[in-house]
């Protein structure tokens, strides 16, 4: 059997649950989430079950092998693929896709510190090196974000006049990421003090080319689209009423938020699909970006971030459930 025929049995949705480190158990509180096998956590007497959780000593090469590896091998082997990190604010979702923002900046090749998606990127050219040509589309342009924003309220959302740019080498890539990092750093700072409202999304499109025999003539055979998604914190979905006060930002994370909730309880629910019935992909911008890589023939992994302290608990139950119920 084939990685490609392996892959291909493989769930289309996982999910991993990531522990953050606890840095102050003074000021977090004691620990209420706890592992207690490599697919399991508790939390008080509630048993949840994974693909994988990975304890608070787990390394961002850990995180690598468990979804960034196979998310590479689907990708060259045909599959649209997506990856999202779902989780309060603060449990390492940026940590978790990106790594602290000095490991983008320093040598990427032997900073240990960087996170799944650069890697993901290395990986994905060492594999492809001299048969493909490589694009990526990406959300470079600040002014791009009200414009998706504005497409939503009419319900009519169409992803156009993306920034899309070529890239041949991993350096064009991480010249891409830190880019796109640095505008969302100035967009959080402009409008309100956290960037962890609002979602981070880089798409990427692997094509392949064929040679028509005895010609030099070259034509488009495949294209699989990667999707990594850096979600604002879970916590903005929980607001409470979206009252008159809560300011459009608000409104919009958390709108996208249950959006996607609800798009991953009606995958996950058999009934619905035997029925048949429209699945909601086009409730929102990100359900609707992400429509090719979850459902269907595609494969979608779930980074759940989760932290054990005290004060945490309720967000640490409901990314739980959320995670549940996408798998
Ligand atoms: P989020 O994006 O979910 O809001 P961050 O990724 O910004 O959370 O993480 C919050 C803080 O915790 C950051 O200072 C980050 O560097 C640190 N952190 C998160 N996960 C880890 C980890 N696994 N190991 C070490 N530090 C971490
Ligand atoms: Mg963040």
């Amino acid at each position: 059997q084939t990685d490609e025929q392996a892959s291909a049995c493989d769930a289309a949705v996982k999910v991993i649950v990531r522990l953050r480190p606890v840095t102050s158990q003074k000021i977090e509180g004691s620990s209420v989430a706890r592992r207690i096998s490599p697919d399991t956590l508790t939390v008080g007497d509630r048993i949840f079950s994974f693909n994988s959780v990975l304890d608070s000593g787990s390394t961002q090469e850990d995180v690598f092998n468990f979804v960034g590896v196979p998310l590479v091998k689907d990708s060259m082997a045909g599959f649209n693929t997506s990856l999202v990190a779902y989780g309060q604010s603060g449990t390492g979702k940026t940590y978790t896709m990106w790594g602290p923002a000095s490991a983008m900046v320093d040598d990427p090749c032997i900073n240990e510190s960087q996170g799944v998606v650069p890697r993901i990127f290395q990986m994905l050219f060492s594999e492809i090196n001299n048969i493909y040509n490589e694009q990526v589309n990406d959300l470079l342009d600040p002014m791009q974000h009200n414009h998706l924003m504005r497409d939503n309220v009419k319900h009519a959302f169409q992803v156009e006049n993306f920034t899309e740019e070529y890239v041949n080498n991993v350096e064009d890539v991480t010249q891409l990421l830190v880019k796109g990092l640095s505008i969302r750093k100035v967009g959080a700072t402009s409008v309100n003090s956290k960037s962890s409202r609002s979602h981070l999304i880089f798409t990427c499109a692997i094509e392949s080319w064929r040679k028509v025999s005895s010609s030099n003539i070259f034509v488009s055979s495949r294209t699989s689209r990667i999707i990594l998604v850096d979600l604002a914190g879970s916590d903005y979905a929980k607001l409470g009423d979206v009252g008159k006060q809560s300011i459009l930002e608000e409104r919009y994370i958390k709108q996208s938020l249950s959006k996607l909730g609800k798009l991953v309880n009606v995958l996950s629910d058999a009934s619905y699909m035997e029925r048949d019935e429209k699945v909601p992909y086009m409730d929102s911008c990100l359900t609707s970006i992400l429509q090719d890589t979850l459902g269907g023939n595609a494969k979608a992994t779930f980074i759940c971030t989760i932290f054990s302290g005290e004060r945490y608990k309720t967000g640490t139950l409901s990314t739980l459930r959320f995670g549940e119920r996408a798998r």
